[in-house]
């Protein structure tokens, strides 16, 4: 059956490769509850994200924006990693995983078990705040007991920056190390596995690109089609947990 030789191909490629990276999106968090952004049911269907200048320029935006961090906060604390995280974690295990390269912001793949120094994070992370000029840590939970008081965006009590999830907004400059990082990852791989990812956020799209282009044998598993499948040695449009588990032995 054609879904069986797309299977045993994908473990073949798994299992030849010495140096692998997987890339994720948000798509292989769809599974933990977790809405992705362009899929069907995704984010921006029924909100526009907000950019960083209107961050800056704007409390209303700052407002809003943290107003649907909170909201989102039960959903984040609750999730964690399913069968498509644990496939991943099963690859590291086996010791040809380098690392991770994630646009997702949510935490689940070093929850799963995957060391934090293996795990890039292009897009940062949700799971805590920084103020945007003097880059001081400050935890969601105060900052939303805070919030409910004063109904007012929260300011640094160092030196009065606004502070902001630590994630990277469209219209904000890339995080350098991290983007380094990905970099020389992409280019030392021998197989790079994309996994729920529409591949249309540039840079991060620009990986896999990079990879097939460097030599790497490149495999998308994503449940759509993406622009990149034309260039991917195997492209598989099934669901990211089924698929990687089965290929991986993970239940
Ligand atoms: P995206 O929403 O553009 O694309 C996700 C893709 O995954 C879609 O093509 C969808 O068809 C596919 N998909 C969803 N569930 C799947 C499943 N179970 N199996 C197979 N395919 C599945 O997401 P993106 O490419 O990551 O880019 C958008 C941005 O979204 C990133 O910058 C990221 O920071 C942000 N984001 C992150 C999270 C998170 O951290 N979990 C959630 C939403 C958005
Ligand atoms: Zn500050």
């Amino acid at each position: 059956m054609e879904e069986d030789r797309e299977l045993s191909e994908l473990s073949r490629m798994i299992a030849k490769a010495r140096r692998a990276v997987v890339f994720t999106g948000a798509g292989i968090s769809t599974e933990s509850g977790i809405p992705d952004f362009r899929g069907p049911g995704g984010i921006w269907t029924k909100m526009a994200p907000i950019d960083f200048a209107d961050f800056l320029a704007s409390e209303e935006a700052r407002i809003l924006s943290w107003q649907r961090r909170f909201e989102a906060d039960e959903t984040l604390r609750s999730a964690r990693p399913n069968r498509g995280h644990r496939a991943v974690a099963a690859l590291f295990g086996r010791g040809t995983l380098a690392a991770v390269i994630t646009q997702n912001i949510d935490g689940l793949h070093q929850a799963s078990g995957i060391p934090e120094e293996r795990v890039i994070e292009l897009h940062g992370s949700t799971t805590h705040a920084r103020c945007l000029d003097c880059s001081r840590r400050y935890e969601i939970e105060a900052l939303r007991r805070a919030f409910e008081e004063t109904r007012k965006a929260p300011v640094c009590e160092s030196c009065g920056g606004f502070i902001k999830t630590a994630t990277i907004s469209f219209g904000q400059s890339m995080p350098e190390t991290p983007m380094r990082r990905a970099h020389s990852e992409t280019l030392a791989a021998d197989l790079f596995l994309v996994a729920g990812s529409s591949l249309v956020v540039y840079p991060a799209a620009g990986f896999p690109e990079l990879a097939k282009t460097n030599g790497a044998a490149l495999v998308i598993v994503n449940r759509e089609p993406t622009p990149l499948d034309g260039i991917a040695d195997l492209a598989l449009h099934r669901t990211i947990g089924e698929t990687l588990g089965a290929a991986l032995g993970v239940e």
